[in-house]
Protein backbone atom coordinates (compact mmCIF):
# COMPACT_ATOMS: atom_id res chain seq x y z
CA UNK A 1 0.00 0.00 0.00
CA UNK A 2 1.27 3.37 -0.74
CA UNK A 3 2.34 5.20 2.81
CA UNK A 4 1.55 8.29 0.80
CA UNK A 5 -2.16 7.85 0.10
CA UNK A 6 -4.81 10.00 1.86
CA UNK A 7 -6.30 8.96 4.94
CA UNK A 8 -10.02 9.17 4.68
CA UNK A 9 -10.96 10.89 7.44
CA UNK A 10 -14.71 10.19 9.65
CA UNK A 11 -16.91 13.07 10.36
CA UNK A 12 -17.95 12.81 14.28
CA UNK A 13 -19.53 16.08 15.80
CA UNK A 14 -19.22 18.38 13.48
CA UNK A 15 -15.70 17.53 12.57
CA UNK A 16 -13.27 15.97 10.16
CA UNK A 17 -10.67 13.63 12.70
CA UNK A 18 -8.35 11.08 11.48
CA UNK A 19 -9.32 8.12 12.75
CA UNK A 20 -7.79 5.95 15.58
CA UNK A 21 -8.09 2.82 13.40
CA UNK A 22 -5.09 0.11 13.27
CA UNK A 23 -6.95 -1.05 9.48
CA UNK A 24 -6.99 1.20 7.10
CA UNK A 25 -8.55 -0.71 3.46
CA UNK A 26 -6.73 0.97 0.37
CA UNK A 27 -9.25 2.87 -2.57
CA UNK A 28 -7.99 2.08 -5.76
CA UNK A 29 -8.14 3.39 -9.32
CA UNK A 30 -10.26 0.36 -10.78
CA UNK A 31 -8.63 1.23 -14.27
CA UNK A 32 -5.02 1.41 -12.74
CA UNK A 33 -4.88 -0.13 -9.53
CA UNK A 34 -3.52 2.80 -8.01
CA UNK A 35 -4.20 3.39 -4.43
CA UNK A 36 -5.75 6.58 -4.10
CA UNK A 37 -6.74 6.35 -0.46
CA UNK A 38 -7.08 4.27 2.55
CA UNK A 39 -10.59 3.91 4.73
CA UNK A 40 -10.54 3.10 8.06
CA UNK A 41 -12.23 0.52 10.03
CA UNK A 42 -13.50 2.86 12.82
CA UNK A 43 -12.71 1.33 16.17
CA UNK A 44 -16.11 1.25 18.73
CA UNK A 45 -15.13 3.92 20.65
CA UNK A 46 -15.42 6.36 17.62
CA UNK A 47 -18.66 4.58 16.20
CA UNK A 48 -20.29 4.63 19.75
CA UNK A 49 -19.05 8.57 19.55
CA UNK A 50 -21.03 9.35 16.51
CA UNK A 51 -23.83 8.27 17.96
CA UNK A 52 -23.58 9.87 20.69
CA UNK A 53 -22.92 12.83 19.34
CA UNK A 54 -25.91 12.16 16.91
CA UNK A 55 -28.14 11.91 19.83
CA UNK A 56 -27.22 14.93 21.29
CA UNK A 57 -27.77 17.27 18.60
CA UNK A 58 -31.12 15.71 18.21
CA UNK A 59 -32.55 17.64 20.70
CA UNK A 60 -31.68 20.69 19.30
CA UNK A 61 -32.60 19.33 15.70
CA UNK A 62 -35.64 18.06 15.88
CA UNK A 63 -36.96 21.53 17.49
CA UNK A 64 -35.39 23.57 14.57
CA UNK A 65 -38.38 24.67 12.60
CA UNK A 66 -39.24 23.03 9.34
CA UNK A 67 -38.99 25.66 6.79
CA UNK A 68 -35.31 26.33 8.10
CA UNK A 69 -34.42 22.87 8.00
CA UNK A 70 -36.04 23.39 4.05
CA UNK A 71 -33.42 26.04 3.72
CA UNK A 72 -30.33 23.75 4.87
CA UNK A 73 -31.41 21.90 1.94
CA UNK A 74 -32.44 24.42 -0.48
CA UNK A 75 -28.89 25.82 -0.05
CA UNK A 76 -27.13 22.13 -0.16
CA UNK A 77 -29.02 21.28 -3.77
CA UNK A 78 -27.74 24.44 -5.31
CA UNK A 79 -24.51 23.86 -3.89
CA UNK A 80 -24.12 20.53 -5.44
CA UNK A 81 -25.50 21.61 -8.53
CA UNK A 82 -22.38 23.96 -8.21
CA UNK A 83 -19.63 21.32 -7.61
CA UNK A 84 -21.24 18.70 -10.04
CA UNK A 85 -18.82 18.11 -12.20
CA UNK A 86 -15.88 18.35 -9.56
CA UNK A 87 -17.66 15.97 -7.23
CA UNK A 88 -18.32 13.51 -10.76
CA UNK A 89 -14.84 13.53 -11.45
CA UNK A 90 -13.98 11.85 -7.52
CA UNK A 91 -16.79 9.75 -8.25
CA UNK A 92 -15.68 8.60 -11.99
CA UNK A 93 -11.63 8.03 -10.14
CA UNK A 94 -12.89 6.11 -7.75
CA UNK A 95 -15.31 3.78 -9.19
CA UNK A 96 -14.30 4.06 -12.75
CA UNK A 97 -17.62 5.18 -14.29
CA UNK A 98 -17.46 7.32 -17.48
CA UNK A 99 -17.48 11.16 -16.85
CA UNK A 100 -20.86 11.96 -17.90
CA UNK A 101 -22.61 8.42 -16.12
CA UNK A 102 -20.41 9.60 -13.00
CA UNK A 103 -22.44 13.13 -13.47
CA UNK A 104 -25.33 11.23 -13.73
CA UNK A 105 -25.27 9.46 -10.21
CA UNK A 106 -24.89 12.55 -8.78
CA UNK A 107 -27.54 14.07 -10.72
CA UNK A 108 -30.11 11.32 -9.38
CA UNK A 109 -29.12 12.26 -5.83
CA UNK A 110 -29.69 16.12 -6.25
CA UNK A 111 -33.14 15.30 -7.04
CA UNK A 112 -33.63 13.72 -3.67
CA UNK A 113 -31.95 16.80 -2.21
CA UNK A 114 -34.51 18.92 -3.98
CA UNK A 115 -37.58 16.75 -2.67
CA UNK A 116 -36.13 16.84 0.43
CA UNK A 117 -36.40 20.85 0.34
CA UNK A 118 -40.20 20.12 0.24
CA UNK A 119 -40.30 19.07 3.42
CA UNK A 120 -42.51 21.37 4.96
CA UNK A 121 -45.16 20.17 2.86
CA UNK A 122 -44.70 16.76 3.30
CA UNK A 123 -44.77 17.07 7.11
CA UNK A 124 -48.45 17.84 7.41
CA UNK A 125 -50.46 15.49 9.28
CA UNK A 126 -54.42 14.51 9.22
CA UNK A 127 -56.98 16.34 11.20
CA UNK A 128 -61.00 15.87 11.08
CA UNK A 129 -63.60 18.19 13.47
CA UNK A 130 -66.04 16.38 16.29
CA UNK A 131 -65.53 13.34 15.96
CA UNK A 132 -67.15 12.75 19.20
CA UNK A 133 -69.28 15.58 20.05
CA UNK A 134 -66.67 18.23 20.42
CA UNK A 135 -64.30 16.25 20.51
CA UNK A 136 -61.47 16.47 17.31
CA UNK A 137 -58.50 14.63 16.41
CA UNK A 138 -55.02 15.78 14.31
CA UNK A 139 -52.11 13.85 14.04
CA UNK A 140 -48.42 15.17 13.49
CA UNK A 141 -45.57 13.07 12.10
CA UNK A 142 -42.21 13.89 14.25
CA UNK A 143 -38.88 12.89 13.79
CA UNK A 144 -37.38 9.06 15.08
CA UNK A 145 -34.07 10.49 16.45
CA UNK A 146 -30.87 8.83 15.74
CA UNK A 147 -30.83 6.80 11.70
CA UNK A 148 -28.29 5.21 10.28
CA UNK A 149 -27.52 4.08 6.24
CA UNK A 150 -25.10 1.93 5.21
CA UNK A 151 -24.03 2.50 0.89
CA UNK A 152 -23.23 -0.13 -1.73
CA UNK A 153 -20.02 0.83 -3.80
CA UNK A 154 -22.10 0.95 -7.20
CA UNK A 155 -23.80 4.89 -6.81
CA UNK A 156 -21.52 6.32 -4.09
CA UNK A 157 -23.47 10.21 -4.80
CA UNK A 158 -27.51 8.70 -5.45
CA UNK A 159 -27.54 6.42 -2.40
CA UNK A 160 -26.31 8.12 0.26
CA UNK A 161 -28.93 10.93 -0.85
CA UNK A 162 -31.56 8.80 -1.24
CA UNK A 163 -30.87 8.25 2.50
CA UNK A 164 -29.48 11.51 4.57
CA UNK A 165 -31.02 14.59 2.86
CA UNK A 166 -34.80 12.92 3.68
CA UNK A 167 -34.01 11.85 7.17
CA UNK A 168 -32.18 14.75 8.38
CA UNK A 169 -35.17 16.99 6.61
CA UNK A 170 -37.79 14.93 8.94
CA UNK A 171 -35.86 16.34 11.56
CA UNK A 172 -33.31 13.22 12.84
CA UNK A 173 -29.52 13.01 12.95
CA UNK A 174 -27.95 10.43 10.78
CA UNK A 175 -25.04 8.62 10.86
CA UNK A 176 -23.47 7.33 7.19
CA UNK A 177 -21.41 4.13 6.44
CA UNK A 178 -20.68 4.35 3.38
CA UNK A 179 -19.11 1.63 0.82
CA UNK A 180 -15.29 1.19 1.62
CA UNK A 181 -14.91 0.68 -1.85
CA UNK A 182 -15.56 4.27 -2.88
CA UNK A 183 -16.07 6.77 0.71
CA UNK A 184 -14.46 9.86 -1.25
CA UNK A 185 -17.42 10.86 -2.92
CA UNK A 186 -19.66 10.52 -0.10
CA UNK A 187 -16.90 12.38 2.10
CA UNK A 188 -17.58 15.30 -0.65
CA UNK A 189 -20.91 15.26 -0.17
CA UNK A 190 -20.70 15.63 3.22
CA UNK A 191 -18.33 18.65 3.68
CA UNK A 192 -20.64 20.05 1.25
CA UNK A 193 -23.53 19.37 3.53
CA UNK A 194 -21.85 21.10 6.46
CA UNK A 195 -21.17 24.20 4.18
CA UNK A 196 -24.55 24.21 3.37
CA UNK A 197 -25.19 25.07 6.80
CA UNK A 198 -25.70 21.71 8.76
CA UNK A 199 -25.84 22.21 12.47
CA UNK A 200 -22.77 20.55 14.25
CA UNK A 201 -23.70 16.50 14.88
CA UNK A 202 -27.08 16.34 12.69
CA UNK A 203 -24.60 14.53 10.06
CA UNK A 204 -21.59 11.77 11.14
CA UNK A 205 -19.92 9.71 9.12
CA UNK A 206 -18.14 6.07 10.08
CA UNK A 207 -16.21 4.17 8.13
CA UNK A 208 -15.35 0.42 7.76
CA UNK A 209 -17.11 -3.10 6.88
CA UNK A 210 -19.02 -5.43 8.98
CA UNK A 211 -17.41 -5.06 12.43
CA UNK A 212 -18.82 -1.18 12.48
CA UNK A 213 -21.98 -1.89 11.03
CA UNK A 214 -22.71 -4.42 13.83
CA UNK A 215 -22.30 -1.64 15.83
CA UNK A 216 -25.31 0.67 14.42
CA UNK A 217 -27.59 -2.88 14.34
CA UNK A 218 -27.22 -3.30 18.05
CA UNK A 219 -26.56 0.01 19.69
CA UNK A 220 -30.08 0.77 21.12
CA UNK A 221 -29.94 5.11 20.29
CA UNK A 222 -30.20 4.06 16.88
CA UNK A 223 -33.62 4.08 15.56
CA UNK A 224 -34.04 3.21 12.41
CA UNK A 225 -31.66 2.11 9.52
CA UNK A 226 -31.37 1.95 5.99
CA UNK A 227 -29.43 -0.53 3.76
CA UNK A 228 -28.45 -0.82 -0.02
CA UNK A 229 -26.47 -3.64 -1.13
CA UNK A 230 -26.25 -7.15 -1.84
CA UNK A 231 -28.87 -9.90 -0.52
CA UNK A 232 -27.22 -11.65 1.98
CA UNK A 233 -25.96 -8.89 3.55
CA UNK A 234 -29.69 -7.10 2.77
CA UNK A 235 -31.06 -10.33 4.96
CA UNK A 236 -28.27 -9.97 7.61
CA UNK A 237 -29.35 -6.29 8.08
CA UNK A 238 -32.85 -7.01 7.93
CA UNK A 239 -32.96 -10.06 10.27
CA UNK A 240 -30.58 -8.66 12.70
CA UNK A 241 -32.07 -4.83 12.79
CA UNK A 242 -35.73 -5.48 13.40
CA UNK A 243 -34.06 -8.25 16.55
CA UNK A 244 -32.73 -5.67 18.03
CA UNK A 245 -36.13 -4.21 17.47
CA UNK A 246 -35.69 -0.90 14.79
CA UNK A 247 -37.05 0.06 12.18
CA UNK A 248 -35.43 -1.56 8.86
CA UNK A 249 -35.31 -0.86 4.82
CA UNK A 250 -33.22 -3.12 3.11
CA UNK A 251 -32.66 -2.59 -0.80
CA UNK A 252 -30.81 -5.57 -2.26
CA UNK A 253 -29.87 -7.38 -5.34
CA UNK A 254 -31.52 -8.20 -8.39
CA UNK A 255 -32.36 -9.82 -12.00
CA UNK A 256 -34.12 -7.25 -14.42
CA UNK A 257 -36.01 -9.02 -16.94
CA UNK A 258 -36.84 -7.25 -20.41
CA UNK A 259 -39.83 -8.35 -21.75
CA UNK A 260 -39.67 -7.86 -26.26
CA UNK A 261 -43.00 -8.33 -27.60
CA UNK A 262 -42.94 -8.76 -31.82
CA UNK A 263 -44.34 -5.91 -32.40
CA UNK A 264 -42.28 -3.52 -30.85
CA UNK A 265 -39.76 -1.24 -32.90
CA UNK A 266 -36.43 -3.19 -33.39
CA UNK A 267 -34.10 -0.21 -33.30
CA UNK A 268 -35.62 0.89 -30.35
CA UNK A 269 -35.47 -2.41 -28.24
CA UNK A 270 -31.85 -2.73 -29.44
CA UNK A 271 -30.28 0.66 -28.62
CA UNK A 272 -32.03 0.54 -25.26
CA UNK A 273 -31.20 -3.09 -24.26
CA UNK A 274 -27.44 -2.61 -25.15
CA UNK A 275 -27.44 0.72 -22.87
CA UNK A 276 -29.19 -1.15 -20.33
CA UNK A 277 -27.56 -4.27 -19.90
CA UNK A 278 -23.84 -3.42 -20.23
CA UNK A 279 -23.99 0.79 -18.98
CA UNK A 280 -22.16 1.07 -16.10
CA UNK A 281 -20.32 -1.92 -16.91
CA UNK A 282 -24.02 -4.15 -15.69
CA UNK A 283 -23.33 -2.70 -12.24
CA UNK A 284 -26.90 -1.22 -11.34
CA UNK A 285 -29.50 -2.72 -9.44
CA UNK A 286 -31.49 -1.86 -11.97
CA UNK A 287 -30.14 -2.95 -14.63
CA UNK A 288 -31.53 -5.56 -17.52
CA UNK A 289 -30.08 -8.72 -16.95
CA UNK A 290 -32.64 -10.81 -19.14
CA UNK A 291 -33.87 -10.05 -22.27
CA UNK A 292 -37.13 -12.13 -22.57
CA UNK A 293 -37.41 -12.40 -26.59
CA UNK A 294 -41.71 -13.37 -27.44
CA UNK A 295 -42.06 -15.30 -30.41
CA UNK A 296 -40.47 -13.59 -33.52
CA UNK A 297 -38.12 -10.73 -31.67
CA UNK A 298 -36.08 -13.62 -31.31
CA UNK A 299 -35.03 -12.81 -35.16
CA UNK A 300 -33.27 -9.74 -34.09
CA UNK A 301 -30.87 -11.26 -31.34
CA UNK A 302 -28.38 -11.89 -34.10
CA UNK A 303 -28.73 -7.99 -34.92
CA UNK A 304 -28.73 -7.06 -30.88
CA UNK A 305 -25.35 -9.28 -31.16
CA UNK A 306 -23.39 -6.85 -33.53
CA UNK A 307 -24.46 -4.02 -31.41
CA UNK A 308 -23.15 -5.39 -28.05
CA UNK A 309 -19.66 -6.86 -29.95
CA UNK A 310 -19.06 -2.93 -31.08
CA UNK A 311 -19.04 -1.23 -27.40
CA UNK A 312 -15.84 -0.47 -25.85
CA UNK A 313 -15.14 -0.02 -22.54
CA UNK A 314 -12.27 2.11 -21.20
CA UNK A 315 -11.36 4.78 -18.54
CA UNK A 316 -13.20 7.30 -17.26
CA UNK A 317 -12.28 10.68 -19.41
CA UNK A 318 -12.25 9.07 -22.59
CA UNK A 319 -14.97 10.35 -24.34
CA UNK A 320 -15.88 7.28 -26.70
CA UNK A 321 -15.46 4.45 -23.65
CA UNK A 322 -19.44 3.46 -23.01
CA UNK A 323 -18.28 2.50 -19.54
CA UNK A 324 -15.64 1.70 -17.03
CA UNK A 325 -14.10 -0.86 -15.50
CA UNK A 326 -15.35 -2.98 -12.74
CA UNK A 327 -15.19 -2.29 -9.13
CA UNK A 328 -12.38 -4.63 -8.20
CA UNK A 329 -10.06 -7.50 -9.53
CA UNK A 330 -12.25 -9.93 -7.43
CA UNK A 331 -15.43 -8.65 -8.90
CA UNK A 332 -13.95 -8.73 -12.65
CA UNK A 333 -12.76 -12.16 -11.35
CA UNK A 334 -16.43 -13.32 -10.19
CA UNK A 335 -17.65 -12.14 -13.46
CA UNK A 336 -15.76 -14.30 -15.10
CA UNK A 337 -15.92 -17.31 -13.64
CA UNK A 338 -20.21 -16.77 -13.98
CA UNK A 339 -19.61 -16.46 -18.12
CA UNK A 340 -17.44 -19.36 -17.70
CA UNK A 341 -19.95 -21.01 -16.16
CA UNK A 342 -22.34 -19.62 -18.70
CA UNK A 343 -20.50 -21.73 -21.34
CA UNK A 344 -20.09 -24.93 -19.68
CA UNK A 345 -23.87 -24.98 -18.95
CA UNK A 346 -24.84 -24.65 -22.45
CA UNK A 347 -25.99 -21.02 -23.29
CA UNK A 348 -24.41 -19.89 -26.12
CA UNK A 349 -21.86 -16.79 -25.77
CA UNK A 350 -22.75 -15.29 -28.91
CA UNK A 351 -20.19 -12.07 -27.45
CA UNK A 352 -17.80 -13.06 -25.26
CA UNK A 353 -15.77 -9.94 -22.47
CA UNK A 354 -13.55 -12.33 -20.67
CA UNK A 355 -10.50 -11.29 -23.01
CA UNK A 356 -10.80 -7.37 -22.76
CA UNK A 357 -7.99 -5.39 -23.32
CA UNK A 358 -8.42 -1.56 -23.02
CA UNK A 359 -5.23 0.17 -24.81
CA UNK A 360 -3.24 1.94 -21.81
CA UNK A 361 -4.63 0.51 -18.79
CA UNK A 362 -2.78 -3.44 -18.67
CA UNK A 363 -4.30 -3.33 -15.12
CA UNK A 364 -7.83 -2.28 -15.62
CA UNK A 365 -10.43 -4.78 -14.22
CA UNK A 366 -12.01 -4.63 -17.35
CA UNK A 367 -14.52 -7.11 -18.49
CA UNK A 368 -16.14 -6.38 -22.35
CA UNK A 369 -19.51 -6.84 -23.36
CA UNK A 370 -21.04 -10.06 -23.45
CA UNK A 371 -23.90 -11.65 -24.47
CA UNK A 372 -25.36 -15.17 -24.08
CA UNK A 373 -28.30 -17.01 -26.35
CA UNK A 374 -30.38 -20.19 -25.29
CA UNK A 375 -30.59 -19.49 -21.58
CA UNK A 376 -33.00 -21.40 -19.60
CA UNK A 377 -34.00 -20.70 -16.15
CA UNK A 378 -32.28 -23.84 -14.65
CA UNK A 379 -28.61 -22.45 -15.42
CA UNK A 380 -26.47 -20.39 -13.22
CA UNK A 381 -25.97 -16.98 -15.45
CA UNK A 382 -30.10 -16.94 -15.21
CA UNK A 383 -30.23 -17.36 -11.70
CA UNK A 384 -27.06 -15.28 -10.05
CA UNK A 385 -27.20 -11.40 -9.90
CA UNK A 386 -23.96 -11.08 -12.10
CA UNK A 387 -23.30 -7.38 -11.59
CA UNK A 388 -21.39 -7.44 -14.78
CA UNK A 389 -21.79 -6.36 -18.32
CA UNK A 390 -23.73 -9.66 -19.20
CA UNK A 391 -26.94 -10.14 -21.16
CA UNK A 392 -28.81 -13.53 -21.31
CA UNK A 393 -31.62 -14.06 -24.30
CA UNK A 394 -34.12 -15.78 -23.25
CA UNK A 395 -36.83 -17.51 -25.94
CA UNK A 396 -40.43 -17.93 -25.24
CA UNK A 397 -43.95 -18.25 -27.56
CA UNK A 398 -45.89 -15.78 -26.06
CA UNK A 399 -47.00 -13.21 -23.51
CA UNK A 400 -48.26 -14.66 -20.93
CA UNK A 401 -45.13 -17.62 -20.70
CA UNK A 402 -43.22 -14.09 -20.54
CA UNK A 403 -44.89 -12.90 -17.15
CA UNK A 404 -45.06 -16.52 -15.98
CA UNK A 405 -41.30 -16.32 -16.21
CA UNK A 406 -40.96 -13.10 -14.57
CA UNK A 407 -42.94 -14.05 -11.81
CA UNK A 408 -41.04 -17.30 -10.96
CA UNK A 409 -37.86 -15.15 -10.13
CA UNK A 410 -37.16 -14.66 -7.02
CA UNK A 411 -36.33 -10.93 -7.63
CA UNK A 412 -38.55 -8.40 -7.99
CA UNK A 413 -36.43 -4.99 -8.86
CA UNK A 414 -37.35 -3.39 -12.16
CA UNK A 415 -38.28 -4.72 -15.13
CA UNK A 416 -39.32 -3.37 -18.71
CA UNK A 417 -41.94 -4.52 -21.65
CA UNK A 418 -41.27 -3.29 -25.32
CA UNK A 419 -44.57 -3.38 -27.17
CA UNK A 420 -47.04 -1.41 -29.64
CA UNK A 421 -49.49 -2.67 -28.21
CA UNK A 422 -51.46 -1.09 -25.53
CA UNK A 423 -53.13 -3.77 -24.62
CA UNK A 424 -50.50 -5.76 -24.09
CA UNK A 425 -48.33 -3.74 -22.11
CA UNK A 426 -51.39 -3.08 -19.82
CA UNK A 427 -51.85 -6.66 -18.97
CA UNK A 428 -47.94 -6.82 -18.08
CA UNK A 429 -47.88 -3.81 -15.98
CA UNK A 430 -51.52 -5.71 -13.68
CA UNK A 431 -49.89 -9.19 -14.09
CA UNK A 432 -45.93 -8.93 -12.95
CA UNK A 433 -45.06 -8.91 -9.35
CA UNK A 434 -42.19 -6.51 -9.82
CA UNK A 435 -42.01 -3.23 -8.42
CA UNK A 436 -41.03 -0.89 -10.94
CA UNK A 437 -42.02 -1.08 -14.10
CA UNK A 438 -41.04 0.12 -17.68
CA UNK A 439 -43.48 0.45 -20.60
CA UNK A 440 -40.72 1.27 -23.35
CA UNK A 441 -38.43 2.08 -20.58
CA UNK A 442 -35.13 -0.18 -20.25
CA UNK A 443 -34.81 1.36 -16.71
CA UNK A 444 -37.83 2.87 -14.80
CA UNK A 445 -36.03 4.44 -12.30
CA UNK A 446 -38.60 6.28 -10.11
CA UNK A 447 -38.13 10.01 -9.94
CA UNK A 448 -38.03 11.37 -6.29
CA UNK A 449 -41.73 12.59 -5.58
CA UNK A 450 -42.39 8.48 -5.81
CA UNK A 451 -40.47 6.04 -4.25
CA UNK A 452 -38.06 3.23 -5.09
CA UNK A 453 -40.19 0.51 -4.79
CA UNK A 454 -38.74 -2.80 -5.62
CA UNK A 455 -40.68 -6.30 -4.17
CA UNK A 456 -40.11 -10.12 -3.11
CA UNK A 457 -35.91 -10.27 -2.64
CA UNK A 458 -34.89 -7.23 -3.84
CA UNK A 459 -36.16 -5.64 -0.91
CA UNK A 460 -37.07 -6.55 2.79
CA UNK A 461 -39.12 -4.43 5.35
CA UNK A 462 -42.15 -2.30 3.74
CA UNK A 463 -41.48 1.71 3.62
CA UNK A 464 -39.35 2.55 0.87
CA UNK A 465 -36.90 5.02 -0.27
CA UNK A 466 -37.33 8.73 -0.84
CA UNK A 467 -40.54 10.14 -2.18
CA UNK A 468 -43.83 9.95 0.66
CA UNK A 469 -42.65 6.41 1.46
CA UNK A 470 -39.52 8.20 2.97
CA UNK A 471 -40.95 10.52 5.09
CA UNK A 472 -42.89 7.62 6.87
CA UNK A 473 -40.24 5.77 7.18
CA UNK A 474 -38.19 8.10 9.00
CA UNK A 475 -41.01 9.49 10.79
CA UNK A 476 -43.36 8.34 13.84
CA UNK A 477 -47.15 9.87 13.73
CA UNK A 478 -48.55 11.18 16.85
CA UNK A 479 -52.48 11.10 17.10
CA UNK A 480 -53.95 13.95 19.36
CA UNK A 481 -57.75 13.63 20.62
CA UNK A 482 -58.67 17.07 22.01
CA UNK A 483 -61.60 18.22 23.86
CA UNK A 484 -62.14 22.13 24.96
CA UNK A 485 -65.48 22.50 26.44
CA UNK A 486 -67.45 25.29 27.15
CA UNK A 487 -67.80 24.58 30.52
CA UNK A 488 -66.94 21.77 32.67
CA UNK A 489 -70.01 19.24 33.68
CA UNK A 490 -68.98 16.79 36.21
CA UNK A 491 -71.07 13.22 35.46
CA UNK A 492 -68.46 11.23 37.34
CA UNK A 493 -66.47 8.88 36.09
CA UNK A 494 -67.25 7.14 33.05
CA UNK A 495 -66.43 3.57 32.97
CA UNK A 496 -67.07 2.42 29.91
CA UNK A 497 -66.72 2.91 26.44
CA UNK A 498 -69.79 5.36 25.11
CA UNK A 499 -71.42 4.48 22.22
CA UNK A 500 -71.81 7.41 19.57
P1 LIG B 1 -22.40 -5.26 -0.26
O1 LIG B 1 -23.58 -5.95 0.30
O2 LIG B 1 -21.14 -6.01 -0.42
O3 LIG B 1 -22.02 -3.96 0.62
C1 LIG B 1 -22.99 -2.99 0.93
C2 LIG B 1 -22.62 -2.32 2.26
O4 LIG B 1 -22.70 -3.28 3.31
C3 LIG B 1 -21.21 -1.76 2.30
O5 LIG B 1 -21.25 -0.53 2.99
C4 LIG B 1 -20.43 -2.80 3.09
O6 LIG B 1 -19.37 -2.26 3.81
C5 LIG B 1 -21.47 -3.36 4.03
N1 LIG B 1 -21.26 -4.77 4.36
C6 LIG B 1 -20.65 -5.71 3.60
N2 LIG B 1 -20.67 -6.92 4.23
C7 LIG B 1 -21.32 -6.72 5.40
C8 LIG B 1 -21.69 -7.59 6.47
N3 LIG B 1 -21.39 -8.88 6.45
N4 LIG B 1 -22.35 -7.06 7.50
C9 LIG B 1 -22.68 -5.76 7.53
N5 LIG B 1 -22.37 -4.89 6.54
C10 LIG B 1 -21.70 -5.36 5.49
O7 LIG B 1 -22.87 -4.64 -1.67
P2 LIG B 1 -22.00 -3.93 -2.80
O8 LIG B 1 -21.19 -4.96 -3.49
O9 LIG B 1 -21.35 -2.72 -2.27
O10 LIG B 1 -23.17 -3.43 -3.77
C11 LIG B 1 -23.69 -4.18 -4.83
C12 LIG B 1 -25.02 -4.81 -4.48
O11 LIG B 1 -25.94 -3.80 -4.09
C13 LIG B 1 -25.68 -5.53 -5.65
O12 LIG B 1 -26.22 -6.74 -5.20
C14 LIG B 1 -26.78 -4.58 -6.08
O13 LIG B 1 -27.88 -5.17 -6.73
C15 LIG B 1 -27.18 -4.01 -4.77
N6 LIG B 1 -27.86 -2.73 -4.95
C16 LIG B 1 -29.22 -2.72 -4.75
C17 LIG B 1 -29.92 -1.54 -4.94
C18 LIG B 1 -31.40 -1.51 -4.74
O14 LIG B 1 -31.95 -0.42 -4.68
N7 LIG B 1 -32.08 -2.64 -4.62
C19 LIG B 1 -29.25 -0.38 -5.34
C20 LIG B 1 -27.86 -0.44 -5.53
C21 LIG B 1 -27.19 -1.63 -5.32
Amino acid sequence: MASNSKKVKLFIDGEFVESQATQYIPVTNPATQEVIAEVPCATQAEVEQAIASAKAAFKTWREVPVPERARVMMRYQALLKEHHDEIAEILALETGKTFDDAKGDVWRGIEVVEQAANIPALMMGETAENVARGIDTYSYIQPLGVCAGITPFNFPAMIPLWMFPMAIACGNTFILKPSEQDPLTPTRLVELFEQAGAPKGVLQVVHGGKEQVDILLKDKDVKALSFVGSVPVAEYIYRTGTEHLKRVQAFAGAKNHSVIMPDANKQTVINNLVGASVGAAGQRCMAISVAVFVGKSKEWIPELAEQLAKVQPGAWDNKDAAYGPLISPQAKQRVISLIEQGKKEGAECLVDGTNCVVEGYPDGNWVGPTFFSKVTPEMTIYQQEIFGPVLCAVEVETLEEAIALVNANPFGNGTSIFTANGAAARKYQHEIEVGQVGINIPIPVPLPFFSFTGWKNSFFGDLHAYGKQAIRFYTETKTITARWPESEIDNGPNMTIKLQ
